[in-house]
């Protein structure tokens, strides 16, 4: 069971977590916790990295930690009051590793990929160890273990590590055997190389430490717990009578992910999809609720559009050039570039006059993309480059569309209805979803009249 950052935001969050890991402990399961960062935390510690990397005065290492304590400490005392006096020391000892690194980053005003993700694992480092003792609280007995103790060996891709075969063997063998007799709650979002060096896995990467954890043991359900009723028609952030979906496939679940529905971690449905384990999401403010389960099945419901994602901070590339034109290895150059600069490119489209081929990027990667691109350029296999950081990327999402006539006539009539311009439109092969980008103040228009063009929102028959 993986616990969200809201789900432990305080200790009445962290109160409920207790009820609902007692209940289904008590009912005869063997369970193991997964947990994030209280949240914010992450942020935080992301800001104060970047803060002490590039200050000029004395930056505000000692107001920083002092403030880490106060928040972890005041949820500790909250729900673990008999736990304190031995667990507060703990996490003394945890911010007086991180006052050291932060003052050393500040020293050299060099931060490295590799204190980077020491400095974020420690949100997780805090929140594991409060977790655990609030269990011990109320009689369960538990211990906090990190990424690397629980065996999450990964490659040393800092800040967005692949987590690597051996770990499988390694975490059955370090968790399996401790849970007849203890409830682990294992620190999400970090694990470590095989040199011990401490990574991590990518925002949100908890739920994919769950998913690595769950396997690899092969529980018998992976449940991740949030602050939505489930995995939901649309974010109901922006669709207020965004619907949850009972049952959501591997695929779906996939794409949706990587579309853009935060609830989950694009990397987490593989490794439970391998081993055809189910993925339970559900709602911590609102135990008793179904939830959705995403298994291995195709839901040929009636509706062949399940659900409607949008991704904000990307950027639109468009190349162009006439001598791309029916000219050989043109789009390998491109994509040779842009991977030598670390770009990840989220969606393509290339019409079939093929001298226009246009991408998606995340913001974050634009600045180096733009630097690959103009190597192409250099090298006269493109002319021009533009982009526009102005858009947002949408899909449309269901195993249901794949050999359904007709979806994206939908899709574009009601766009075309609703006023809303068009600026790159691209479907997988797959079919299991269509995607398009428009102007980032189109976003949620054009979210919400997809939306009710399948009739979302309406509940089964
Ligand atoms: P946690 O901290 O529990 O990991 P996240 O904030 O990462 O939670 O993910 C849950 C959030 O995902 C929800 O609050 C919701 O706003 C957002 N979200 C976006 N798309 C969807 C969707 N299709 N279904 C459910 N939630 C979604
Ligand atoms: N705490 C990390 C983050 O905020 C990981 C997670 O919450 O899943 O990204
Ligand atoms: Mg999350």
């Amino acid at each position: 069971m993986k616990f969200g950052g809201t789900s432990v935001a305080d200790e009445d969050c962290i109160g409920r977590v207790v009820k609902i890991l007692s209940h289904y402990r008590s009912t005869g399961n063997e369970l193991v916790v997964v947990v994030s960062a209280i949240s914010g935390v992450t942020d935080q510690l992301h800001a104060i990295a970047a803060e002490v990397e590039t200050a000029r005065d004395e930056p505000p290492i000692e107001t920083f930690i002092a403030s880490m304590r106060a928040r972890h400490e005041k949820v500790l005392r909250g729900v673990a009051p008999g736990e304190f006096e031995t667990v507060m020391p703990e996490i003394d000892s945890r911010l007086d590793n991180l006052r050291t690194i932060l003052t050393s980053v500040y020293n050299l005003r060099e931060l490295t990929a590799r204190s980077r993700d020491y400095i974020i694992s420690f949100g997780e480092r805090l929140s594991a160890v409060i977790v655990s003792a609030a269990l011990r609280e109320v009689g369960i007995a538990s211990r906090p273990m990190n990424g690397c103790e629980a065996g999450i060996l990964t490659n040393g891709q800092h800040g967005c590590a692949h987590v690597l075969p051996e770990s499988e063997n390694k975490i059955k063998s370090r968790i399996v055997p401790l849970l007849t007799e203890y409830v682990p709650v294992v620190m999400g979002y970090m694990g470590c190389t095989g040199d011990g060096i401490v990574t991590t896995l990518g925002r949100s990467g908890s739920d994919y430490s769950a998913a690595i954890v769950g396997a690899a043991i092969e529980a018998d359900e992976i449940w991740i717990w949030t602050d939505v009723d489930g995995v939901m028609t649309s974010d109901p952030r922006i669709i207020d009578d965004a619907r949850v979906l009972p049952d959501v496939s591997y695929l779906e679940a996939m794409e949706l992910s990587y579309f853009g529905a935060k609830v989950l971690h694009p990397r987490s449905i593989e490794p439970a999809m391998v081993k055809g384990i189910p993925i339970r999401v559900k709602n911590t403010f609102s135990p008793a609720g179904p939830g959705s389960c995403v298994v291995d099945a195709e839901y040929h419901d009636r509706r062949v559009v399940k659900a409607i994602t949008y991704i904000e901070k990307v950027s639109l590339i468009n190349i162009t050039g006439a001598q791309m034109i029916g000219r050989p290895g043109v789009a390998r150059a491109i994509f040779t570039a842009l991977a030598g600069y670390d770009v990840n490119i989220m969606m393509i489209s290339q019409g079939s006059s093929e001298a226009n081929i246009s991408l998606i990027v995340d913001d974050e990667h634009l600045k180096a993309a733009l630097v690959a691109l103009n190597d192409v350029m250099e090298n006269g296999y493109i002319q021009d480059v533009t982009h526009d950081r102005d858009v947002v990327a949408v899909a449309v999402v269901g195993v249901g569309m794949a050999g359904t006539p007709g979806i994206s006539g939908r899709i574009f009539t009601a766009l075309g209805n609703a006023g809303i311009n068009l600026m790159m439109i691209s479907q997988g092969s797959s079919e299991v979803n269509i995607s398009f980008v428009v102007k980032q103040s189109d976003g949620p228009d054009a979210v919400r009249v997809l939306h009710d063009e399948f009739g979302l929102s309406e509940e089964d028959e």
